[in-house]
């Protein structure tokens, strides 16, 4: 799941992962053509460090003295 600016609903809206067209890889940000389920369409923009909320789980994050 990931939350977007759909324009239709005038508001972040979460959408599941089928709602995402293409993901297009913008020169060190990556951007998702995505499609709300009320039929808006949109681009949103996933740079580093401006993202509210990250599309991809990053397990590489994950610490790892805590896997037993
Ligand atoms: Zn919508």
């Amino acid at each position: 799941m990931f939350s977007v600016h759909c324009p239709r609903h005038g508001k972040r809206v979460l959408l599941a992962p089928d709602g995402i067209e293409a993901l297009v890889n913008d020169g060190g940000s990556i951007a998702v053509r995505w499609v709300c389920w009320c039929g808006a369409r949109g681009t949103e923009r996933f740079g580093r460090g401006d993202a509210e909320t990250s599309p991809i789980a990053c397990p590489l994050d994950a610490d790892p003295s805590r896997i037993n």
